[in-house]
């Protein structure tokens, strides 16, 4: 009965994210209600494993009490302190502090956000900033690469490039460039690494002479492209580009919302590509997704540059709930736990999880099994030899969603055929054979479907 009026009330009310609306009022709801370790359970009462984190987020899992008991302290000492007017709050000095020092180089200084949407949006802003600053203002060009995915907001979501973020919405803007992805699996110059860095490197470098050497501010770049569907670059592409970057005097931005916190193994994915960009965006399992918050580092070069420039006066950037006192509490509490044992942890869980992934290579659905620690995906096919992705009829982001969830599972199924994994650092042994053995199940099962064996004849 709850769960019915909870379908009606959302229905009526709730504007979900990324959704079809009319799709979503016709299908409902499906509700959690409850979760513990890496295992949700919804409102009918079906226990599922998370293979997705919940959106990739909550990285150290369900239910860690010193997490609550972390913000309900900071709740009742000091619920809200702003960081406007010179004021501050211990746990975002602190945590500001832990996290520099973690951080690859000299990325000192730390902006707090609510998520990855506005740490992108708050580097735009810096971007610009610094340029003027450095009197170098016609520098206003952004490039990012197809299939990445920096959010939502109005300005970030031209820098991603999925088309479902722009059709409709006017963008991207004019200053919005986009060079191709590495995507080894289906690259025009094969699966090659060092073809592959040389066809980033010198699209890079045309871009920049199309849009000219002097009007480029900056190139994002995701250490792994999530959204895009787990493109796992070659080793040594990030560190290429960010050479690159440097040498066409461009501003590399990595943007590790996904993929830092152990999500890749290390805290930050940038440390194993060996490399420091000029600003790097985090979010998502910052707070293990407990509560919202996200950050900006800057390089100290950066920093200086906007301090310097604007002096006395105000940088006239910020936000209500930057540096919220509770989320950063809890970010503390998360950071402490992943380097109590999580990260190890999900070290172990990753490899883990690559090999039994690995195992389903010779299912005739899977074309392309990739990832890195706990980030990974398969990449469905109906022609191994042709790599012929399912058919569109086959509403792979619908109906192998729904069959994994039947199975106890969730995924991510993108409407291309790939499934992306990317579950809690804290799984054990048993959830990640779960995880494998439900997949295998609901590709059998897809297996099975008349469209797709139509497909494979
Ligand atoms: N950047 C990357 C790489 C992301 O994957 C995401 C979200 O998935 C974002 C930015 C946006 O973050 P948020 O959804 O917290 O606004």
């Amino acid at each position: 009965m709850l769960s019915n009026s909870l379908i009606e009330l959302d229905r009526a009310h709730l504007v979900h994210p990324v959704a079809s609306y009319r799709g979503h009022e016709r299908l409902g709801v499906r509700v959690l209600s409850s979760a513990s370790g890496a295992t949700v359970t919804d409102a009918t009462g079906r226990q599922l494993v998370d293979g997705f984190a919940g959106l990739w987020c909550v990285n150290a899992g369900y239910g860690h009490e010193s997490i609550v008991e972390a913000a309900a302290r900071q709740m009742r000492e000091l619920p809200y302190a702003t960081a406007y007017f010179g004021l501050g709050s211990e746990p975002a000095i602190r945590l500001a502090a832990e996290l520099a020092e973690r951080a690859p180089g000299d990325l000192n200084h730390v902006y707090f956000t609510l998520g990855g949407s506005d740490a992108i949006d708050s580097t735009v802003r810096f971007i610009h900033y610094y340029h003027h600053a450095k009197g170098t203002p016609r520098k206003d060009q952004f490039i990012s690469l197809e299939q990445g995915y920096h959010g939502s907001s109005t300005v970030g979501a031209g820098l991603t490039a999925l088309p479902a973020f722009h059709a409709g919405f006017g963008i991207p803007f004019d200053w919005q460039h986009k060079i191709p992805t590495h995507y080894t699996y289906r690259n025009p110059v094969g699966d090659d690494p060092q073809a592959i860095i040389a066809a980033s490197l010198m699209a890079l470098r045309r871009k920049v002479e199309e849009v000219g050497a002097d009007r480029v501010a900056a190139f994002y770049a995701e250490p792994i492209q999530g959204s895009g569907g787990v493109l796992v670059p070659p080793k040594g592409w990030m560190k290429a580009m960010r050479d690159l970057c440097r040498e066409l005097d461009i501003l590399f931005i990595a943007d590790e919302v996904i993929t830092a916190f152990g999500r890749t193994g290390p805290l930050f994915a940038c440390a194993e590509d060996d490399i420091v960009p000029d600003f790097l965006t985090v979010a998502k399992g910052l707070t293990s997704g407990y509560v919202p918050m996200g950050a900006v580092f800057m390089t100290d070069h950066i920093y200086n540059t906007i301090a310097d420039s604007a002096g006395a006066s105000a940088v006239g950037h910020g936000y209500t709930y930057s540096a919220h006192p509770v989320c950063a509490a809890v970010a503390l509490e998360v950071l402490r736990l992943y380097e109590g044992g999580l990260l190890e942890n999900g070290r172990k869980a990753g490899a883990r999880l690559m090999e039994g992934l690995k195992s389903l290579g010779d299912h005739p659905l899977v074309g392309d099994i990739r990832g890195r620690g706990m980030l990974a995906a398969i990449e469905l096919v109906t022609d191994k030899e042709r790599k012929t992705p399912l058919p569109a009829v086959a509403d792979p982001s619908r109906r192998i969603f729904d069959r994994a969830w039947e199975n106890g599972l969730v995924i991510r199924a993108f409407a291309n055929g790939v499934l992306g994994y990317a579950p809690p650092l804290c799984c054990t042994d048993r959830d990640i054979d779960a995880i494998v053995d439900r997949t295998r199940k609901t590709l059998d099962q897809t297996l099975e479907d008349p469209d797709v064996r139509a497909a494979m004849v």
